[in-house]
């Protein structure tokens, strides 16, 4: 997997200003400093890409982002473009009530109406686990029966050894398969290649195959 180019597109306040629906869309949850600015960074390898996300202003909004991608080098390399939408971080629903309600109507708008919304990777941090806000927004896409993945960020913080230990915890406790959940790392080299393999099948481009995405449909009882 190769990024060509990876760019800021906009801001939106509403899922009806979003940019077009016009090409698969991936989109990222999780609370404020799990680490979804590194992982959007390390998955499209550019630094500080996700940084427009935190500037003054745009922390409440849904920030999109254009990505070229192609499925190896050469001449005979195909090519697709993905959008990447980066949700809020669920930091600034745990202020007042009428907060709270805003970014959850605005997440179950996002859920329901984006066309192109081709799957949902929601991040919990691997050695905390699941926080309230987490399981809130694990309903919302059980009611949106969206695919998505799990992605446990920081993964390097654990020993190798305690690793499986810890997914198996994080899928027990969303009650969701354990093939939903990834080990992921920003700082080491730990599922940035299967995580982009889950993305491209979800999407449907350049054949892949991934066992890691699933529908609410698929889950275990
Ligand atoms: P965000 O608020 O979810 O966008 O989180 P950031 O990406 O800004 O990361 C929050 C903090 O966690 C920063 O201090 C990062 O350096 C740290 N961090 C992010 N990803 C990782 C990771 O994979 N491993 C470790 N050890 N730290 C990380």
């Amino acid at each position: 997997m190769i990024v060509l180019d990876a760019s800021f597109d906009k801001s939106a306040p509403r899922v009806e200003e979003s940019p077009p629906a016009d090409r698969p869309e991936i989109c990222f949850a999780g609370r404020s400093n799990v680490g979804k600015s590194s992982a959007l960074n390390v998955l499209t390898r550019r630094k500080q890409l996700a940084r427009v996300s935190k500037t003054p202003g745009r922390t409440r909004l849904l920030n999109f982002f254009n990505v070229e991608l192609a499925d190896r080098a050469g001449p005979h390399r195909r090519t697709a473009q993905v959008r990447f939408c980066d949700l809020p971080g669920y930091g600034f629903a745990r202020g007042p009530k009428d907060e709270r309600r805003a970014w959850g109507q605005m997440i179950g708008d996002y859920l329901q109406k984006r066309e192109s919304l081709a799957v949902v990777v929601v991040l919990i941090d691997a050695e905390v686990g699941p926080q309230p806000r987490d399981f809130e927004m694990m309903e919302f896409l059980r009611v949106s029966t969206h695919p998505f993945i799990i992605a446990a960020t920081k993964a390097d913080r654990l020993a190798r050894t305690r690793r499986g230990a810890a997914l198996d915890r994080i899928a027990r406790d969303l009650e969701v398969p354990r093939e939903s959940v990834l080990a992921f790392s920003s700082q080491e080299d730990i599922g940035w290649k299967e995580l982009w393999k889950a993305l491209c099948a979800a999407c449907g481009i350049f054949g892949a195959a991934s066992d890691h995405v699933l529908t609410s449909e698929e889950e275990a009882p």
